[in-house]
């Protein structure tokens, strides 16, 4: 992680702030992943194979199980982090702690529930905590977990013939998406961050793959990451070609590293329906 992000601290000094976030934060990931336990992933549901032909996620999002405990440590060690970032976050973590002490804001269930954006969003109204910052953090907390599970099923499902535009574990859309290997194309999934490979030619918001209606553009002098135009919803989403990198990217990090092209498209009048939770807007 350290080389990857002294690599992009190089190539974009622009975004050196932002990298420097994230490797704390990554790192911090890192070090809480190590101290899980593994164990083989099961479904709960009868008939998997069939229900994934069908299109239906392996598992409901908000009954996604994360390891709480670890999860709680992990959202205190994020308020260390960013509350040396920027007086953003400093002003929501202080609240965030006042919340913590007066007994309103309880950071077990807070992961818990992780996606009852109702529950979060009350509780953040009321604790004068913006809500893209508690999502963040809670996000950034459980992280650790999602990730964990996705490497059990990765271990136990085949999901090669899905080629959907949603994620097969949890049903979220992608944030990005990559070329790798021969041009194959996957993506990586906004919430869990399982990546999925699909079809090259695919819009994954509409499903549309009409050639007439798809484009894209490079910023000029980067082909490393583009912009997959969709004609047909007005949407866009970028695709890191990691054949034309010199490493292995972390596609969280490039795709915090190419804000301009998100700057370019939006220009264009296309809309990103997944925004990054980096942009905390
Ligand atoms: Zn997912
Ligand atoms: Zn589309």
């Amino acid at each position: 992680m350290r080389e990857l992000a002294e690599n992009l601290r190089e190539r974009k000094p622009a975004y050196a702030e932002f990298i420097d976030f994230y490797e704390q934060i990554s790192m911090a990931q890192e070090q809480a992943k190590k101290d899980l336990v593994s164990t083989p992933f099961k479904s709960a549901k009868p008939g998997i194979e069939a229900e994934l032909k069908e299109g239906f996620p392996l598992l409901d999002k908000p009954e996604i199980p994360v390891d709480v405990p670890s999860s709680v440590s992990l959202f205190k060690k994020l308020l260390e982090i960013g509350r040396h970032v920027n007086q953003k976050l400093q002003q929501n973590i202080e609240s965030i702690e006042h919340a913590i002490s007066s007994e309103r804001l309880d950071i077990g269930e807070q992961v818990r529930r992780h996606s009852d954006e109702i529950y979060r969003d009350e509780i953040a109204l009321h604790a004068r905590i913006e809500r893209s910052v508690l999502k963040f953090l809670v996000h950034m907390s459980i992280q650790p977990s999602l990730q964990l599970l996705g490497e059990q099923i990765k271990d136990t499902v085949d999901t090669r013939s899905w080629l959907r535009g949603y994620c097969p574990v949890c049903g979220s859309l992608p944030l990005v998406s990559a070329l790798k290997g021969e041009g194959q194309r996957f993506f990586l999934c906004s919430f869990c961050s399982f990546e999925w490979q699909s079809e090259r030619l695919k819009c994954p918001f509409c499903e549309n793959n009409d050639h007439q209606t798809l484009h894209y553009f490079y910023a000029e002098g980067d082909e490393a990451c583009r912009v997959d135009l969709c004609e047909k919803c007005k949407t866009y989403i970028k695709t890191i070609d990691t054949r034309k990198l010199s490493y292995e990217p972390d596609l969280h990090l490039e795709d915090i590293a190419t804000i301009h092209l998100d700057i370019l498209a939006s220009e264009k009048g296309f809309s990103r329906p997944v925004s990054s939770p980096w942009g905390m807007e």
